[in-house]
């Protein structure tokens, strides 16, 4: 399973070449050595952000890859790159488009940490608990119902069993196959932060920016695919359970260490 990438979309826009270097010519370099150890099974998480802007269609694994960002062209030329390898040497592949990862361990023993933190649930929890003086929502004029960007947010705990029925695909040599990672239900910045509000018990301080460059309006999954096929089961109403796991993550202080 391969997981490593870089992935922030503000970050792709400034520095390509680390994000065509480090996310295609790592997996290149990483496909070939698992196509000479004999392991061809692989399990690669791609993106949403492969498919860009597309304006009233459902986003489904058939849609159009049309990256607004050097991550999601970087990821859709591994996508590419597995694609090959699998005609030339039969290796397989489940491919997992994630939509926006978000969440921690309900024990709250493992959760999300990154340095500088970029995601949004995070941020939010920053500046309820006051680690951050307000949280900058990124553009305000969007064409959404209250104009901040609309994303598709999945428990990582759901994107965890995921893989584990990816691996049992393979095994069971069912082939290669796409899957999107997301729930179905889109979510603005604002409801994000009115969801953290209410899960918290606490208001979120907040200020608007300008929009992120490379930032796409919507990222919804309209696809079922995993569902049906895969198995896969993701928690119902999840948003609400994501935040709760997240802040309870945040509360233990492992998250300064
Ligand atoms: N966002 C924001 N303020 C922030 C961080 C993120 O408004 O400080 C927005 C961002 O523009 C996007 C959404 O929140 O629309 C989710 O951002 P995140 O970085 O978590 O994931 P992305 O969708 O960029 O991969």
């Amino acid at each position: 399973m391969h997981f490593a990438a870089l992935s922030q979309v503000g970050e792709a826009m400034s520095e390509p070449g680390r994000y065509w270097a480090n996310n295609t010519g790592g997996s290149l370099n990483l496909i070939e050595a698992a196509v000479a150890a004999n392991c061809l099974d692989f399990v690669f998480s791609s993106t949403c952000a492969t498919y860009g802007e597309h304006d009233n269609v459902v986003l489904d694994e058939t849609t159009p890859q049309l990256p607004l960002n050097a991550y999601g062209a970087s990821k859709r030329a591994v996508e590419d790159i597995l694609k090959d390898f699998g005609a030339a040497y039969g290796l397989r592949s489940v491919i997992f488009r994630y939509f926006n990862v978000a969440g921690a361990d309900p024990d709250a023993e493992v959760g999300e940490f990154h340095r500088p933190e970029t995601h949004l649930v995070p941020l939010v929890l920053d500046a309820i608990d006051g680690k951050r003086d307000a949280l900058t929502i990124f553009g305000t004029d969007y064409d959404t119902p209250d104009g901040t960007c609309i994303r598709d947010y999945v428990h990582v705990c759901d994107l965890v069993d995921a893989h584990v029925l990816g691996l049992k695909w393979l095994e069971a040599d069912k082939g290669s196959q796409v899957f999107n990672l997301g729930t179905g239900s889109g979510f603005s910045v604002r409801e994000v932060m009115d969801r953290g509000a209410a899960v918290t018990g606490r208001p979120v301080p907040c200020n608007t920016g300008p929009r992120g460059a490379g930032d796409c309006t919507k990222l919804v999954s309209g696809s079922t695919r995993a569902i049906t096929d895969l198995g896969w089961e993701p928690r119902p109403s999840s948003l609400d359970m994501m935040i709760a796991d997240a802040w309870k993550w945040h509360q233990t202080g492992h998250y300064e260490a």
